[in-house]
C-alpha cells in the first residue's frame, strides 16, 4: 500500500480496491444476468476516493455510473472518457450548458427542467439524455406519480431531449417492505400510463442496496443503483444481503501518542464527562473529530488496540480521542489502532462504529475528512 506522503500517518484510510472489484462480481452474480449495474460514487465515492474508486469500477465492469453533482460528473468525466454518467441531482438554471459540455445524462422531475433541456440540446446541435425520475413516495426529487403521464409527454414533444431511463427512488427499503412494494405498485402503474413506452429500450431503475432485498426477477426492471453494498456494507443488520458476501472495502486506523496512568477519580476531557472509577492506562490517540470521529462517539464508541476493544472515555476532541488501554499489556506510543476494521482477532464494523456515534454508515464514510490519507490496495491478498 503506499503512502505518498513521506511523513509518518498518524491517522488513515485503507481502501482495498481489490476487494470493491470482486465485491462488484459478487452483487452481480447475485442478480438476474440482465441486470445493469449503475455504480453510485457521490461524495468522492462514499469517501472512498471517487478517482480511484471509479476506475476500478469501470475495469469491473460497472454499466453506468451516477453522481450528485456536476463537479462530480466532472472529475468521473476525465477519468472515463464516453463512459455515461447520469446526473442524481437536480440541475440548477446556470449548470445547465455542461450537461451538454461533458456529455451527461440528465435527471429530470420538472416541465421547467424539459424546457431547460431542450434549449441545451437545441445549442449543442444534439439531444441530451435524460431518465424521467417518478416520485413514488419518497417526497424529495421525481415528478409525483400521479402527475407521469404529463411530464412523459412534454418530454416525448421536445425534440432535442432523449428518453433514455425511468426510475423511482425507495423512502424505506431497509424497514418497511409493504411500502417499497407500494412504491413498486405506484411506479408501475405510472409507466404503465405511459403511451408508446419501450421499457426495454430504457434504464428502468428502482433498487439501491436495500432494494435489492424486495427485488424480483420478474418485472421490467432491468438495472440497479448501488452504493452502500459495493462497498462492502450491509443497510441493516440481519440483511438478506449477507449472502452476497460482499466485504468491506474501507478501514480506518491512527495511531498511540502518548500511554499515561492516571489516578481513580480523575476526570477526563473537555466538560469532564467521565471521571475514572479505578486507576486507569490511558492511550491517547493522534484522531478526533478533525479526522472523522464523530463527536456523538464520546464514551460510547470502543477502538481496537492490541487486537482488543477500548471504550472511548470521554469527549472525543479535533486532533485527539482517549481511550483506556488499561487490561491491554504493553502499549506504546506509536501503536495502530484501529476505528473500523481488523487488528488481530478483533473487528470493529463500520455499522457498529456508526452506531455507537449515533449515525448510519452513509454518514460516517461521508464525515472522514480530508486531513485523512486515503491508502489503496490494489490487489488481492493470498
Ligand atoms: C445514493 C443513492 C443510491 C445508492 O444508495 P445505497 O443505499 O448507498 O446503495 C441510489 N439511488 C439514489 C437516487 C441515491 O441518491
Amino acid at each position: 500500500m503506499q503512502n505518498l506522503s513521506r511523513l509518518p500517518l498518524r491517522c488513515w484510510a485503507e481502501i482495498d480496491l481489490a476487494v470493491l472489484e470482486r465485491n462488484l462480481h459478487l452483487i452481480r452474480a447475485s442478480l438476474p444476468p440482465h441486470m445493469r449495474y449503475v455504480a453510485v460514487v457521490k461524495a468522492d465515492a462514499y469517501g472512498h476516493g471517487l478517482p480511484q474508486t471509479a476506475a476500478r469500477l469501470m475495469h469491473a465492469g460497472a454499466d453506468l455510473f451516477a453522481v450528485a453533482n456536476l463537479a462530480e460528473a466532472a472529475a468521473l468525466r476525465e477519468i472515463g472518457p464516453g463512459w455515461p454518467i447520469l446526473l442524481l441531482s437536480p440541475l440548477l438554471p446556470d449548470e445547465d450548458r455542461y450537461v451538454a459540455e461533458y456529455d451527461l445524462t440528465a435527471t429530470v422531475s420538472t416541465s421547467d427542467e424539459v424546457r431547460r433541456l431542450d434549449t441545451v440540446g437545441r445549442t449543442a446541435g444534439r439531444p441530451i439524455q435524460v431518465h424521467l425520475k417518478i416520485d413514488t413516495g419518497m417526497g424529495r426529487l421525481g415528478v409525483w406519480h400521479e402527475e407521469t403521464e404529463k411530464l412523459y409527454a412534454e418530454i416525448l414533444a421536445a425534440p432535442f431531449v432523449k428518453l433514455a431511463g425511468v426510475f423511482t427512488h425507495f423512502s424505506s427499503p431497509d424497514d418497511d417492505p409493504a411500502f417499497t412494494a407500494e412504491q413498486r405498485r405506484r411506479f408501475l402503474s405510472a409507466l404503465a400510463r405511459c403511451p408508446g413506452l419501450e421499457l426495454s429500450q430504457l434504464f428502468v431503475h428502482a433498487d439501491n442496496s436495500a432494494g435489492l432485498e424486495t427485488l424480483e426477477a420478474a418485472g421490467p426492471f432491468n438495472a440497479v443503483r448501488i452504493g452502500l453494498l459495493q462497498f462492502g456494507i450491509l443497510p441493516r443488520r440481519e440483511s438478506l444481503l449477507t449472502q452476497v458476501r460482499a466485504e468491506p472495502v474501507f478501514s480506518f486506523k491512527t495511531r498511540v501518542g502518548i500511554v499515561k496512568k492516571l489516578p481513580a477519580g480523575t476526570a477526563i476531557s473537555y466538560g469532564r464527562t467521565h471521571t475514572l472509577k479505578r486507576e486507569t492506562t490511558i492511550a491517547v490517540l493522534t484522531a478526533g473529530y478533525g479526522d472523522g470521529i464523530p463527536r456523538a462517539a464520546s464514551n460510547r464508541a470502543q477502538i481496537l488496540v492490541g487486537g482488543s476493544r477500548c471504550p472511548v472515555l470521554g469527549r472525543v476532541t479535533m486532533d485527539q480521542t482517549i481511550v483506556d488501554v488499561t487490561d491491554i499489556p504493553g502499549v506504546a506510543s506509536g501503536d495502530e489502532a484501529v476505528i473500523v476494521g481488523r487488528q488481530g482477532d478483533g473487528e470493529i464494523s463500520l455499522a457498529e462504529f456508526s452506531h455507537s456515534s449515533d449515525t448510519i454508515p452513509w454518514e460516517t464514510l461521508c464525515s472522514v475528512t480530508k486531513r485523512v490519507p486515503r491508502l489503496y490496495k490494489t490487489q488481492l491478498g493470498l
